[in-house]
């Protein structure tokens, strides 16, 4: 069982998430390794992030709870808790990973 970000963050990628992690498993928009750092990027040069979003790994993810409360847009729910329109964030974040 893991957290799962939704789409709902795509065009935001705050990284308030990314900053709170205690085992560093959110990543994106573009690498696995890229810690919101080219979101950040991103946004600092004025670019458009629309349709890009951060992933949570959850084969290291400890359901610990903490990114929850620092999404702006309420984009991270425990699986769990995931609203049915959003079941399929579920592949999306697992996929981030292995591909
Ligand atoms: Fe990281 Fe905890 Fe959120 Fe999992 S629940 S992504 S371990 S902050």
């Amino acid at each position: 069982m893991s957290y799962v970000i939704t789409d709902i963050c795509k065009g935001t990628c705050d990284t308030a998430c990314v900053d709170v992690c205690p085992v560093d498993c959110i990543h994106g928009p573009f690498e696995k390794d890229d810690m919101g750092q080219g979101a950040r990027d991103m946004k600092a040069e004025g670019k458009s992030i629309e349709g890009l979003q951060l992933y949570i790994d959850p084969e290291v993810c400890i359901n610990c709870g903490a990114c929850e409360p620092e999404c702006p847009v309420d984009a991270i729910f425990e699986e769990d808790e995931l609203p049915e329109e959003h079941n399929k964030s579920i592949i999306e974040n697992a996929k981030f990973f292995t591909e």
